[in-house]
């Protein structure tokens, strides 16, 4: 496994020569602090391309100025031998300098499916997000790259990006990856003090129970997000900031689940912000 600190030259030099044997390539970008879901993108990859490149890189553009920037978990050596075990060719972990020029003034913004949701109460971040995903585009020239329905929004926001913008690269979306008892991986489940631990739990179990009642035939987006936001709301340590029940695609409102919709929520347990969602009507493959 070749480890890349920041040079983008070698890198797109490295990248050539693997494409000029032949190689396809598939990207995995990631802010690092890895778990299994990074992993389970690493394995997609792996299993669709002969060479993998893993991007690591806490992206500033895409936090808040109080946001957790500086305290956001990082472990290149730990990531580094969880990616050399698994295979991948490149890790690519530029700094700050090595991405953006101290008078960087180039932004990518999306301008419908990162509205709401995440978008509304997270101003910037997928302009942050869109920009840095076109940059590792530009600079790795990946045939695919792979993302997490964790992130749905996020995932949906850069297919629109790869189509508004023609970017030749597909986008492929790999299932969230959870804890036994139901919590989907994040790197910032580190920051949950036990008790929090425990009741964010409830964003899983609330989104299970109203795929029930959606089985069981309510199709009614207002009572679905209803009975989402009264589980939530029973516990005390949980603050919801958003649900919602959108089409699958470009995010629009529903009020009748017919199409793929995506139930999403952003709760805070303390002060870490937690996201989850799951899919309704899901056409299945
Ligand atoms: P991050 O490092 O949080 O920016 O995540 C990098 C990529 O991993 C994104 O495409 C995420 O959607 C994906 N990811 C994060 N957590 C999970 C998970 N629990 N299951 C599947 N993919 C995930």
């Amino acid at each position: 496994m070749l480890r890349m600190d920041g040079c983008v030259d070698e890198l797109r030099k490295k990248v050539s020569e693997l494409k000029s044997g032949g190689a396809s390539i598939g990207l995995v970008p990631t802010m690092g602090f890895l778990h299994e879901g990074h992993l389970s993108l690493v394995r997609k990859s792996r299993e669709e391309n002969q060479a993998t490149v893993v991007s690591i890189f806490v992206n500033p553009t895409q936090f808040g100025p109080n946001e957790d920037f500086e305290a956001y978990p990082r472990d290149i050596e730990r990531d580094a031998s969880l990616l050399e075990k698994e295979g991948v060719d490149i890790v690519f972990s530029p700094s700050r300098t090595d991405l953006y020029k101290p008078d960087h003034s180039t932004f990518v913004t999306e301008d419908t499916v990162s509205r709401d949701l995440c978008g509304a109460s997270r101003p910037g971040h997928f302009r942050g997000v869109c920009t840095i995903v076109l940059k590792l585009f530009n600079i790795i020239v990946p045939d695919r790259a792979y993302f997490g329905e964790k992130d749905f929004q996020q995932l949906q926001v850069i297919r629109r990006m790869v189509r508004d913008l023609n970017i030749p690269v597909t986008i492929r979306g790999c299932p969230i990856v959870r804890e036994p008892d139901g919590l989907a991986l994040s790197s910032r489940n580190v920051y949950l003090s036990p008790s929090e631990r425990s009741d964010a739990l409830a964003l899983n179990r609330s989104l299970k129970e109203a795929k029930r009642c959606f089985d069981g035939g309510e199709k009614n987006a207002a009572a679905l997000v209803k009975s989402v936001r009264s589980e939530l709301e029973k516990v005390e340590g949980l603050a919801v900031e958003y649900v919602a029940l959108r089409d699958a695609f470009d995010l629009s409102i529903v009020e009748e689940v017919e199409k793929p919709s995506v139930l999403a929520l952003a709760v805070r347990a303390g002060r870490t912000r937690l996201i989850d969602n799951i899919i309704l009507n899901e056409v299945s493959s």
